[in-house]
C-alpha cells in the first residue's frame, strides 16, 4: 500500500488498519506496542512513535503495550527505564497494566530457540565474529555457509544447553537461524539468534548468560502478547521477512504484521541516543534533560507542552518517505499552543533604569493588566507603578533611525497598562555609557481611565523598580548551527556543528512581582519577549530561574528554509 491511497485525514497506518477491520481482521482489537530499549533517554523522534502506536490503538478501541526491549544489559540501564515511563505518561499516553519486558519471555524465548534446534532451522556456530562475517558475503557476493552448519540436531542441543549453562566464554558459539546464506537479503544469511554475554541482567540477574538478539525477541515478544500490527521505522524493511521467517517456523497462536513508516527527522536536531550520549560526554549540554536537548527531558524542561507535541506529530503525519521537518513547524506548533494556554507578564531581561522626575518620590499606585489578552477566564492582577522603573535598554536610542518609534531623547512612549513618558534626560557615567534615562510622564493618560486616552505610536514593557523580582533568565537558541548535524552534506562531525550561541544566560532581569510564584514548569509569555518556563531545576522560591522557551517569532524562518533547500 502506498502513502497515496489513504483517504483524507487518514494516513496509509490507519487506513490499513481501517480497511481490515472493515473487512473483519482483528475481531479481538487492535494491539500495538511502543518497544524502546533502555538504553538513553527518549527523544521527538520517540514521540512521533509512541503517539502512533498509542493514538492508533485508542482509535481503534484496543490496547498499546509499553515494552522495554532489554535484551542487550551491556548498555541498559534502570534509570533509563524510570526516564522512559516518566516520559510516556507525560507525553500524555498510558499502558495501565500493559507495562512489559523482553527479559519476561526470557524462558519462553530459550524453549523456542530449543524448537528451532529441534526443527534443523537453526544451528550452534562456532566461527568467530570476525568469520561469521568475512563468511556472510557482501551485497553482492553470496555469503559460505559456515563449516558447523550441518550439525546434527543432538549435537546442538547439547551445545546451546552447554551455552546456557555457563560452558563458554563470551564469543565462542553463537546460535544460528539455518536460513539462506545466499539470500540477496543479507538479513536473511544465518542472522545470530543468540549469543553469549557473562554478564547480570539488571532485571534477571545473574540467571542468564546467553542473551537473544534482537530481531529474535522482537518478534517473539510481538506474537507473545498478540500484537496485531508491529509499527517500525524503515530501517527495518529488510528485516520484515525475517520476522516473518520466524513467526513462519515457531507456529505461535498470533501472527503480527510488520509496518514500516519514516523516521522523524527535525532541522537542527539530533535524533540518535547514542550521539546525544556524546554531548553529554562532552560536556557540552549539562545532562539528559538539557533544555535544549531533543529528549523529551529536555523539552519538557524548556516548557514545551506535551500537548504541542501531540499536535507536531499529528500535523507532520505517518508516512513511508524520508524527510526532514522544519524546526520551526516544531516551534511554531509550540507557540500557538502556549498562545492559548500561557498567562501574560511583564519582565525585562536587559534592564536600564528610567527616573520619572515629575512622579511625587515615595507614592506608588497599582495598575490592573489582565493575564491574557482574550481569555477573561485567566483573570487580571494589579501591577504596582512608581518613580522609579526597569525598562529594556534595546528600547531606548539614543540616535534612533527614522522610524524608530520606542523611547529616544525628547519622545514619547506609552508604557504597557500605565501612563506615556517622555525622555527628558540621558543620564551617563564618566565612560560615557547610559546608566538611566530621566523622564516626565503625563498623569493624564493613565491606561483605561476614559477620556485619557492619548496616542503615540510606540508601546513598550516595563517593571517597577522598587517591587520588580531579580532573575536569571536562561535564553536558548537551537543547539546546532547547521540544519543536518547527523548527515552534514560537508561531512563535518556533528559536534562541530554545535551553535555556541545555543545558551545566553541573563544574570540579572528583574521581573514584575507575580513571576515570584510561578511554580517550578509553570510557563509564562514575557510582553514582546517570548515565552518563558519556571526551571523545573533551578528555579527556588525568592531566586527564580526562567527559561525561554521560545521566541514571539520565528527569525530562523527564512535562513532554514533556504538551507533545505540546498540539500
Ligand atoms: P536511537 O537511534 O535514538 O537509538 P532506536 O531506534 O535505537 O533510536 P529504540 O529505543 O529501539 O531506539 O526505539 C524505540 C522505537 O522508537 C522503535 O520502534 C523505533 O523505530 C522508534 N523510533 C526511534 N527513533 C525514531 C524516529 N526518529 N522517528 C520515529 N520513530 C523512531
Ligand atoms: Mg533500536
Amino acid at each position: 500500500m502506498t502513502d497515496e491511497s489513504a483517504a483524507p485525514g487518514r494516513d496509509f497506518v490507519r487506513q490499513r488498519i481501517a480497511d481490515e477491520l472493515a473487512a473483519g481482521q482483528h475481531p479481538t482489537g487492535v494491539v500495538t506496542r511502543f518497544p524502546p530499549e533502555p538504553n538513553g533517554y527518549l527523544h521527538i523522534g520517540h514521540a512521533k512513535s509512541i503517539c502512533l502506536n498509542f493514538s492508533v490503538a485508542e482509535e481503534h478501541g484496543g490496547r498499546c503495550y509499553l515494552r522495554f526491549d532489554d535484551t542487550n544489559p551491556l548498555k541498559e540501564d534502570q534509570d533509563f527505564a524510570d526516564a522512559i515511563e516518566r516520559d510516556v505518561r507525560w507525553l500524555g499516553f498510558s499502558w495501565e497494566d500493559r507495562l512489559t519486558h523482553a527479559s519476561d519471555y526470557y524462558d519462553r524465548f530459550y524453549a523456542l530457540a530449543v524448537q528451532l534446534i529441534e526443527a534443523g532451522k537453526a544451528y550452534v556456530d562456532s566461527l568467530s565474529a570476525e568469520e561469521i562475517r568475512e563468511f556472510r558475503g557482501t551485497l553482492t557476493e553470496p555469503g559460505k555457509p559456515s563449516p558447523y552448519r550441518e550439525r546434527s540436531v543432538e549435537e546442538n542441543l547439547d551445545l546451546f544447553t552447554r551455552m546456557r549453562a555457563g560452558e563458554f566464554a563470551d564469543g565462542e558459539h553463537v546460535l544460528r537461524a539455518k536460513i539462506d546464506m545466499a539470500s540477496p537479503n543479507m538479513n536473511l544469511r544465518d542472522p545470530t539468534l543468540y549469543r553469549i554475554r557473562r554478564i547480570a541482567h539488571q532485571r534477571t540477574g545473574s540467571d542468564w548468560c546467553v542473551y537473544p538478539m534482537y530481531d529474535f525477541a522482537h518478534t517473539v515478544s510481538d506474537a507473545l502478547e498478540g500484537i496485531t500490527h508491529s509499527l517500525c521505522t524503515l530501517e527495518f524493511e529488510d528485516h520484515r521477512p525475517l520476522y516473518d521467517w520466524i513467526l513462519d517456523q515457531l507456529g505461535l497462536p498470533h501472527r503480527p504484521r510488520q509496518i514500516e513508516f519514516s523516521r522523524l527527522n527535525v532541522a537542527y536536531m539530533i535524533t540518535s541516543k547514542r550521539k546525544l550520549a556524546q554531548l553529554i560526554e562532552h560536556g557540552d549540554v549539562t545532562g539528559w534533560d538539557d533544555p535544549r536537548m531533543p529528549t523529551l527531558a529536555g523539552l519538557r524542561r524548556r516548557g514545551y507542552p506535551p500537548e504541542a507535541l501531540r499536535e507536531f506529530c499529528r500535523r507532520i503525519g505517518v508516512t513511508k518517505k524520508d524527510h526532514v521537518i522544519e524546526m520551526g513547524l516544531l516551534e511554531s506548533t509550540v507557540r500557538e499552543t502556549l498562545n492559548e494556554t500561557a498567562t501574560r507578564a511583564m519582565a525585562v531581561v536587559n534592564p536600564i533604569k528610567v527616573v520619572l522626575t515629575n512622579y511625587p518620590d515615595g507614592q506608588s499606585e497599582m495598575m490592573a493588566a489582565s493575564n491574557h489578552p482574550n481569555r477573561p477566564d485567566l483573570g487580571e492582577r494589579e501591577l504596582p507603578f512608581g518613580r522609579e522603573l526597569w525598562i529594556e535598554r534595546d528600547d531606548f536610542m539614543e540616535d534612533p533611525p527614522r522610524k524608530f518609534f520606542r523611547l529616544k531623547p525628547g519622545g514619547e512612549v506609552r508604557l504597557r497598562y500605565a501612563y506615556i513618558i517622555k525622555c527628558e534626560a540621558v543620564i551617563k557615567n564618566d565612560a560615557g555609557e547610559i546608566v538611566e534615562l530621566h523622564c516626565s510622564y503625563d498623569p493624564d493618560t493613565r491606561s483605561g481611565r476614559p477620556g485619557a486616552e492619548r496616542k503615540v505610536k510606540g508601546t513598550i514593557h516595563w517593571v517597577a523598580a522598587a517591587q520588580s523580582v531579580p532573575a536569571k533568565v536562561r535564553l536558548y537558541d537551537r543547539l546546532f548551527s547547521e540544519p543536518r548535524p547527523d548527515a552534514d552534506p560537508q561531512g563535518r562531525d556533528f559536534r562541530a556543528l554545535l551553535n555556541p550561541e545555543s545558551l545566553q544566560t541573563v544574570e540579572h532581569a528583574q521581573l514584575e512581582p507575580s513571576l515570584a510564584d510561578y511554580a517550578p514548569g509553570d510557563c509564562c509569555q514575557f510582553e514582546r519577549l517570548g515565552y518563558f518556563v519556571a526551571d523545573a531545576v533551578d528555579s527556588q522560591p525568592g531566586a527564580p530561574v526562567f527559561n525561554r522557551v521560545v521566541t514571539l517569532r520565528d527569525s530562523w524562518a527564512k535562513a532554514e528554509k533556504a538551507a533545505l533547500a540546498d540539500l
